[in-house]
């Protein structure tokens, strides 16, 4: 290979890796998702002007046309999109890279097909791009709620057997009909209904676990075709991506109480489980207005806040920022108690609480802030449900049980802001809402928030 292409090639292997350190944490995030994507288009553009294609000639016209096409999609979808629909996004964005694995596979299919491991690395690209692929278009679908879980019949032992089956069939092809396109093209249509398969059972709390590792498996598609290419950066990009995956999935995992094989094989977490739960609490709930929610929050000592989704549906972030900063020139403690899958994708209630610059150190950890709630005079919730659902605890028919939650319970007040007594996206009803210590501050989260901190101004 060039020499000139292989020192591109390392610079863009030692951004990546400073690139994935940065993103390590919000403070350095952004200056390394720019460093890892300038090492992108050092690799891309190089590896279109240096690379010794073994084709006669190289249509850079048809090249700088998709380019230029990916590039101002790219930039279009990425300055539009919301920040409650990022996660919706990047479950698209790991759907493409399947995607790309299963095409390029597909392409390669049939040259060097007298070579096992070629051709093994082919049908490994087919199968696992083609997974990522619908999977990840499902996920998507299932985060912006336009599809519901769905359980077939018997689902875990049909999914059991269709991916035996898939890997049975692509063993069959590797040795014995390594040239036959129809057979490839029933992989694909395999593989492509297994992706869907896998993940339209899953639901309530297993959705962050299947996303990481659908962002993982888009690492390993690319990883594999970097091998098939003999290409060292899309290998280490590929390896860096499903290795970073691989790591948040078991950290998903953990956080959710499960083993990986319950979530792929258990299909946790779903429909029926949830119908069980809904109905069993009831009882009457008691509300409250802005102004008596801000003496409460005026006359306490230690305040935590319980960021979830619905704060960053509303864009409530700097207002709650505001709130935090106000209540502190008051003399109280608070701090922010960031359970692991609030939100829709792992790390979002620290994203959105990074952009209104809340200090990092406020933000608390699930584990470290449990042990505080007992002496909190005022737990302050905004737009969480499921992550404080006692449920999680005590209702063993309830699909987020033995998810660790936010133990709120244990605080002296709790204050719940929400707009309705709509259930989170488990969709199950929970009993903190009708907790003798809890109010409901009923609103849009910024439109209530703001009121408090105006309360809060004049007291
Ligand atoms: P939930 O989805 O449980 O609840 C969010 C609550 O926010 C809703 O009950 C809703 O109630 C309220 N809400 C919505 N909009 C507003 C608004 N504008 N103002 C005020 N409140 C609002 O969120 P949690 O963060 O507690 O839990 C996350 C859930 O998402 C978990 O079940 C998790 O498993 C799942 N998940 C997480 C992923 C991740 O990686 N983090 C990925 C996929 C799923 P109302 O409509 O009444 O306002």
């Amino acid at each position: 290979m060039n020499i000139t292409l292989s020192i591109i090639y390392l610079i863009t292997t030692i951004a990546f890796v400073i690139g994935l350190k940065m993103l390590g944490h919000p403070e350095t995030a952004k200056k390394g998702n720019l460093i890892s994507g300038v090492g992108m288009g050092l690799a891309i553009v190089a590896t279109i002007f240096l690379h010794d294609f073994e084709v006669p000639s190289i249509n850079y016209m048809l090249i700088g046309a998709a380019l230029l096409i990916g590039t101002i999609l790219g930039y279009l979808i990425a300055m539009k999109v919301a920040m409650t629909k990022m996660p919706e996004l990047v479950s698209l964005f790991n759907g493409f890279g399947g995607g790309s694995a299963l095409l390029i596979g597909l392409v390669e299919f049939g040259n060097n097909s007298e070579d096992a491991t070629q051709t093994s690395t082919i049908i490994a690209a087919i199968i696992i791009g083609s997974i990522t692929f619908t999977g990840s278009l499902i996920a998507w679908a299932k985060l912006n709620g336009s599809m519901k879980d769905i359980r077939l019949p018997k689902y875990n032992l049909i999914n059991n057997l269709v991916i035996l089956a898939l890997i049975a069939f692509g063993a069959y092809i590797v040795m014995y009909d390594s040239t036959n396109f129809l057979l490839i093209y029933l992989l694909l249509a395999a593989s492509l209904i297994y992706g869907v398969l896998f993940v339209i059972p899953i639901g309530g709390a297993d959705m962050p676990v299947v996303i990481s590792l659908l962002n993982s498996l888009t690492g390993i598609a690319a990883a594999i075709t970097g091998v098939l290419y003999g290409n060292m950066v899309m290998m280490v990009g590929g390896i860096l991506v499903g290795s970073a995956g691989l790591i948040l999935t078991f950290i998903m995992c953990k956080a959710m109480n499960r083993s990986l094989s319950n979530v792929i094989f258990g299909a946790f977490g779903g429909a029926d489980a949830a119908i069980a739960a809904v109905g069993k609490t009831g009882g009457s709930i008691k509300k409250t207005t802005a102004s008596d929610s801000a003496i409460l929050l005026n006359y306490a000592s230690k305040v935590i806040i319980v960021p979830g989704y619905g704060l960053a549906v509303a864009q409530a972030q700097h207002v709650i920022h505001e709130l935090e900063e106000l209540l502190t020139k008051k003399g109280v403690d608070v701090s922010y108690a960031i359970h692991p899958v609030a939100g829709r994708m792992p790390g979002h209630m620290n994203v959105l609480l990074a952009e209104s610059n809340v200090s990092y150190d406020k933000l608390i950890e699930m584990d470290n802030i449990n042990p505080q709630f007992p002496n909190t005079d005022v737990v302050l919730v905004v737009g969480a449900n499921d992550v404080v659902n006692p449920a999680a605890h005590n209702d063993p028919s309830s699909p987020i049980y033995g998810m660790p939650i936010l133990d709120v319970e244990n605080a002296k007040q709790i204050i719940v802001n929400k707009r309705s007594m709509n259930a989170g996206y488990a969709g199950i009803e929970n009993e903190l809402f009708f907790n003798q210590k809890t109010s409901m501050l009923f609103g849009d989260a910024k439109s209530a928030l703001t009121e408090l901190v105006n309360e809060l101004k004049n007291m």
